[in-house]
């Protein structure tokens, strides 16, 4: 996934699905997009002011899902999942179209979306993409939630620990390396809720769409899915995927060591607004044709511009 130029589709994807929580039915197009375009959101129900750029500003709530709005206060939601897919399908620019304000959950993991994008081949863009590393370790503390990032040489890595009351989720970690490691079990690991919890976010207006097709739902000492886990670690592997997709929204693929603890959408977001601000701790790279293959060998990136 260490592409030298952006990426985009060749041709548009289509799939229809069920809101998480607003229950309604929806269909996303996603067609292909220009090159430093980034990911943006059009909301093809409404005629105007219809533009939202997936970006992490614009993330105006991130409770249970994350939310972006643009200044004209039109809202797409449950973004993560598919932002996530077009991480692992290694598309930079895209215009996804939506006729309501939700992206459909599908099965409540990634595997649905990355199935969807495998029907399209992606063309090669002629700018180049923009990594971003870190060259000293950023952190974020907020009671039993830390975020941090450290540097590394060429990969990102996310090591993530939940830890639950609850017998069945209890204390999960899991650190996958993204160069090196299979992604599947990260990809295909659904999203969950206490059973407990059901009553109070329906009563909220939220999960309507909710079922045991989309989502683990865990109570005292059991998983009520019929089917079980899909892996071991289910859940953690969910926060990872959720924390995969919420990053892309920093406009960059991330290079460094993300370690994560009782973290979450909220936690996430505060945590790229903090870190994206100390630019004198950034560094902006790009790769280049001839230096990718030596960077097999020699494990380090080409640095082009310092302080972007
Ligand atoms: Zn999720």
């Amino acid at each position: 996934m260490q592409s030298v130029n952006q990426k985009t589709l060749s041709n548009p994807v289509s799939f229809e699905g069920v809101g998480l929580h607003s229950g309604q039915k929806s269909k996303v197009t996603i067609n292909p997009g220009k090159e430093d375009q980034g990911i943006i959101f059009k909301r093809i129900d409404l005629k105007k002011n219809n533009l939202i750029e997936a970006n992490y500003k614009n993330v105006t709530s991130a409770k249970l899902c994350t939310t972006l709005e643009n200044k004209n206060g039109v809202k797409v939601s449950t973004v993560e999942h598919l932002l996530a897919a077009l991480y692992f399908s290694d598309i930079d620019n895209a215009v996804i179209e939506i006729n309501s304000n939700e992206v459909p959950i599908m099965d409540g993991s990634a595997k649905d979306f990355l199935e969807i994008l495998k029907n399209t081949k992606l063309s090669s863009l002629s700018k180049k993409r923009k990594y971003l590393k870190v060259i000293d370790k950023i952190e974020l503390i907020d009671g039993a939630r830390k975020i941090s990032i450290e540097p590394d040489d060429n990969s990102l890595e996310v090591d993530f620990k939940l830890n639950y009351e609850n017998q069945i989720i209890g204390k999960q970690r899991n650190k996958i390396n993204f160069s090196n490691n299979n992604s599947d079990d990260i990809i295909n690991s659904r999203t969950f809720c206490l059973f407990q919890d059901i009553e109070k976010i329906k009563k909220a207006g939220l999960a309507k769409g909710g079922s045991l097709d989309n989502a683990i739902v865990v109570d005292q000492n059991k998983v009520l899915n019929k089917e079980g886990l899909r892996n071991d670690k289910e859940f953690v592997n969910h926060k990872i995927l959720d924390l995969v997709g919420d990053f892309l929204l920093s406009g960059y693929r991330i290079v460094g060591k993300i370690k994560c603890e009782q973290g979450g959408h909220e936690l996430t977001n505060l945590f790229l607004r903090k870190m994206l601000d100390q630019t004198k701790l950034l560094n902006v790279f790009e790769l280049n044709n001839i230096f990718i293959s030596k960077r097999l060998k020699s494990n380090s990136f080409v640095k082009l511009a310092v302080n972007a």
